[in-house]
């Protein structure tokens, strides 16, 4: 087993509104959508909200082993051994 597996997991760019958790904040950028006038509710279905597992996946946002989603461009091993 990898060392890495076993470490307590940290926060590093935790969504408050979703509780998910990014590599990067670009990727916590990416996962955003919507207007930033108003937060997306039933008067403004285009406000501001946290895009859905599926909008993500097909943005080629992953799920690290870390349980932190990540962007497409933060390419790593794990990344690249994850497609089999
Ligand atoms: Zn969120």
């Amino acid at each position: 087993m990898p060392a890495a597996a076993s470490e307590p997991k940290r926060v590093l760019n935790g969504c408050s509104a979703c509780g998910r958790d990014f590599s990067s904040v670009t990727a916590f950028d990416m996962h955003r959508t919507g207007k930033h006038e108003h937060l997306a509710s039933p008067e403004h279905p285009d406000g501001r909200r946290c895009r859905s597992d599926a909008e993500m996946i097909e943005r080629s946002m992953r799920l690290d082993k870390n349980g932190r989603w990540r962007g497409p461009a933060s390419a790593s091993p794990w990344f690249a051994a994850a497609g089999s």
